[in-house]
C-alpha cells in the first residue's frame, strides 16, 4: 500500500501526492498526519523549514474541511508574504483533486479588494500574514469566527518579527473550540508562551532535537583575519564552481556592499534586504529561483521565507548575534532530502561562539582552511574539464568548423587540449599565483574584531537581565522606543545589570539624544558609547571582565568601495562589464592585498571563450 495512504489519507489526496512525485512521507509528516487525522487536538511541532511541514499540516486540513461549504474553516498564519504565497501554492497543489476547493492568500502589498473578492467567493482556507489579516478583520472583509483549524507556521519567526499582538488579536476572533497547530523551527521562551496561552494541552512532536538544525546539513568554519573576510568568501565561491548559495550578512549595508562587490568582481550575485522595494526584492528572488543568480546576499529578516530547494551552501559572512538565527540560516540548505553545507567565515574570537552553537544544535563544526589559490586553480580546471566532457555537441556549429579546423591544422590533439584549458586556467592561475594563505594568523584582527565596522557604534546601556531583559526584549525595546528597524540594532549582549548593543553610525545621534533624559519606572536609563575595550572597562569599573561583550568580534571586515548600486542581475552583467577592468583593479588594490593579481579571475576579459560563456550555456541547459 502507498505509504501516504497508510497514514490515513484519502485517495484523492494520495493521488495529488503521487502527481507531485513524493514517494515516502518525511519524518514530520509521519509523526503528525495520523495524529491530526485521528483526533481534533492542539499540536506543537518543532520542525525546520524544508522538512515537509506544509504537507504535514496541509493534508490533514484538506481532508478535514468540507469543500462543499463556502465557510472559512482553516486559517494558516505565516510570517512573510513569500511564505504565504508559497504555502498557498503548495495547498493548491495538494488539493488539486478536491473539487470546489478555494485557498486564498492574504498578504500586504497587493490589492485588498481583490483579496476580499476572493474570500467572498467562499474561501475554505485562508493563508495570511498577520498584518494584512488584522487589517481585513477590522474592515470586516473576512470572517474567521467559524474556523476549525488554525495553523501558526514558523511561529518563532512571527514572534521575532514582532507579531505577538497581531496574532493575539487575530486569534481572539476565532472560536475557542478550534484546533491550533503550531509549527516552529526553534523553541524560544516566547513560543512556549504562545503555546501556553492559546493552546489546550498540545501534543508535542519534535523532529530532531529542539533548536537543532536539519540533519542533512554539515557545518564548517574557516578562521580568517577580519580584513580577509571578503577574500575568503570569494575563495569559497571559487572552490565550489557549482555553488548556489545564500550569504548572510548582519546589516543591510554590509549586505548591499558585499553583493555589489561580488557583482563587480564578476560573480553572479544579488542583494536582498529591507531597503529594497518589494518590486526589487521580487526581481532578485525571481532571478535566484531561476538560478540566474548563484550567490544571494541577504539579511536575516529579508531571507525569511526563502524556501528554495536546491541551495548547496549557506555562507555566514558574519555570525548572527543569536544562536536561533544560525539554525534558521543553515536551514535554508539541506531541504527536501538534499544535503547542504553551512559555512561560517569566523575570526579567532568568534570560535567561542561557534562552540556554543555546536552545543545547541548538537552537531560538530568541521574546522577547515580557506582553500589556497592553487587548490582553487585545480578545482576550476577539473570542473571545466568535466563540463566540456559532458557538453552536448551543438550541430549548428557545423558551418563554422572548416575555418576552425584549418586554423588548428598543425596543432596536435595534445596541444589543443593544453591550449584550450590554459585559456581558462591562466586566468585563475595569474590571479592566485602569488596569493597568500588566508589563515587566522595572517592579519592582525583583535582590535578590528572588537570594534567591528568603522560605521558601527557600540553602546553601553544601564539595564540588563535584572530588569527583565533578554536580548530579544532589549532589541524590541530599543527598536520600539527609538523607532528603528529590526536590523538597525544588533550585537545585543545582555548582562546582569547592563547590556551592550550596536547601531550604525547614522543612528548614533538619535540614540544619544533619546537617552539624554529618558526615565523608566522612575529611573534614568542612559547609554554611553564604548570605544576601546580595555580603557572602557577600567573607566567604568564595577562590571569587571563581565563587561566585555560576549557577542563581540562580529567585525565586518569589508572595506569595499561601493559599486554601481545594483541589487541584482550580476550574472548578466558579467559579460557586459568584461572590459572595464581598470576601475576594478583600482578598487581591489585598495581593498586588500591578499590576492595578488589586479583582476578578479571571474572576469573574463583575457580571452573570448570565457567562464561566463560556459556558465551561460549551463544555465540554458538547466531551463
Ligand atoms: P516545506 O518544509 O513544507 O517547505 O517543504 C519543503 C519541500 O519539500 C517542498 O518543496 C515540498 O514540496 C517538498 N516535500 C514535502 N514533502 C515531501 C515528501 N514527502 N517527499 C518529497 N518532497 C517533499
Amino acid at each position: 500500500m502507498n505509504a501516504f495512504k497508510e497514514l490515513g489519507l484519502e485517495d484523492h489526496l494520495v493521488q495529488a501526492i503521487t502527481d507531485l512525485g513524493f514517494e515516502t512521507p518525511s519524518e514530520v509528516q509521519e509523526k503528525t498526519i495520523p495524529l491530526l487525522l485521528n483526533e481534533d487536538r492542539d499540536l506543537v511541532a518543532l520542525a525546520q523549514t524544508g522538512t515537509g511541514k506544509t504537507a504535514a499540516f496541509g493534508f490533514p486540513m484538506l481532508q478535514k474541511i468540507d469543500v462543499n461549504s463556502r465557510t472559512t474553516q482553516g486559517l494558516i498564519l505565516s510570517p512573510t508574504r513569500e511564505l504565504c504565497l508559497q504555502i498557498t501554492n503548495e495547498m493548491k497543489l495538494y488539493g488539486k483533486h478536491c473539487k470546489g476547493l478555494n485557498v486564498t492568500a492574504i498578504y500586504g502589498g497587493a490589492s485588498i479588494t481583490d483579496q476580499a473578492n476572493q474570500v467572498k467567493r467562499g474561501a475554505q482556507i485562508i493563508v495570511a500574514t498577520p498584518g494584512r489579516m488584522k487589517d481585513m478583520i477590522s474592515r470586516r472583509l473576512v470572517d474567521i469566527s467559524k474556523i476549525e483549524y488554525a495553523v501558526l507556521d514558523e511561529a518563532d519567526e512571527m514572534l521575532n518579527m514582532g507579531f505577538f499582538e497581531d496574532i493575539t488579536e487575530i486569534l481572539s476572533y476565532t472560536p475557542k473550540e478550534k484546533s491550533t497547530w503550531l509549527f516552529s523551527a526553534t523553541m524560544p521562551k516566547e513560543v512556549s508562551l504562545i503555546a501556553k496561552k492559546f493552546m489546550d494541552s498540545p501534543t508535542e512532536v519534535t523532529v530532531g532535537h529542539k533548536n537543532m538544525g536539519s540533519k542533512n546539513v554539515s557545518h564548517e568554519y574557516f578562521v580568517v583575519g577580519a580584513r580577509d573576510r571578503y577574500q575568503a568568501l570569494k575563495r569559497l565561491a571559487d572552490a565550489n564552481p557549482e555553488i548556489f548559495s545564500v550569504i548572510f550578512c548582519r546589516t543591510k549595508r554590509d549586505t548591499q556592499k558585499v553583493a555589489e562587490q561580488l557583482i563587480e568582481d564578476g560573480y553572479s550575485a544579488g542583494a536582498l534586504h529591507g531597503d529594497l522595494s518589494q518590486n526589487q526584492r521580487d526581481v532578485v528572488m525571481k532571478s535566484f529561483r531561476a538560478k540566474q543568480i548563484q550567490m544571494l546576499v541577504a539579511t536575516d529578516v529579508a531571507a525569511r521565507g526563502i524556501d528554495v530547494d536546491d541551495i548547496t551552501h549557506v555562507i555566514n559572512y558574519q555570525l548572527p548575534d543569536e544562536i536561533e538565527i544560525y539554525t534558521h540560516r543553515s536551514g535554508r540548505t539541506g531541504r527536501a532530502g538534499k544535503t547542504g553545507i553551512s559555512m561560517v567565515i569566523a575570526s579567532k574570537s568568534e570560535v567561542r561562539k561557534i562552540k556554543s552553537i555546536e552545543r545547541i544544535i548538537q552537531k560538530e563544526f568541521i574546522k577547515k582552511e580557506v582553500p589556497s589559490g592553487m587548490e582553487i586553480c585545480e578545482v576550476q580546471l577539473k570542473a571545466l574539464a568535466n563540463k566540456i566532457h559532458d557538453t552536448e555537441i551543438n550541430q549548428d556549429i557545423e558551418p563554422y568548423l572548416n575555418d576552425i579546423n584549418s586554423l588548428f591544422e598543425n596543432v596536435t590533439k595534445d596541444e589543443l587540449i593544453k591550449k584550450f584549458f590554459s585559456a581558462e586556467f591562466t586566468r585563475f592561475f595569474n590571479y592566485y599565483k602569488k596569493s597568500k594563505d588566508l589563515k587566522s594568523q595572517s592579519s592582525s584582527h583583535s582590535q578590528e574584531d572588537y570594534r567591528g565596522d568603522d560605521n558601527s557604534v557600540r553602546f553601553f546601556i544601564n539595564i540588563g537581565s535584572k530588569d527583565g531583559y533578554d536580548w530579544m526584549k532589549l532589541k524590541d525595546f530599543l527598536r520600539d522606543t527609538l523607532q528603528l528597524n529590526q536590523e538597525d540594532v544588533y550585537k545585543v549582549d545582555v548582562k546582569d545589570s547592563f547590556a551592550f548593543f550596536n547601531t550604525d553610525e547614522s543612528n548614533k545621534a538619535k540614540v544619544l539624544e533619546f537617552f539624554t533624559d529618558f526615565k523608566q519606572d522612575g529611573r534614568f536609563i542612559n547609554v554611553e558609547i564604548t570605544e576601546k575595550k580595555s580603557r572602557e572597562r577600567n573607566r567604568r569599573g564595577g562590571g569587571g571582565g563581565g563587561r566585555r561583550s560576549g557577542g563581540g568580534g562580529y567585525g565586518g571586515g569589508s572595506r569595499h568601495r561601493s559599486g554601481g548600486g545594483n541589487y541584482g542581475g550580476g550574472g548578466r552583467r558579467r559579460n557586459e562589464r568584461s572590459n572595464d577592468s581598470g576601475s576594478k583593479s583600482e578598487s581591489r588594490g585598495r581593498r586588500s592585498d591578499s590576492d595578488s593579481s589586479s583582476r578578479s579571475p571571474r572576469r573574463s576579459s583575457d580571452f573570448k571563450p570565457s567562464g561566463g560563456d560556459f556558465a551561460r550555456a549551463r544555465k540554458s541547459r538547466r531551463k
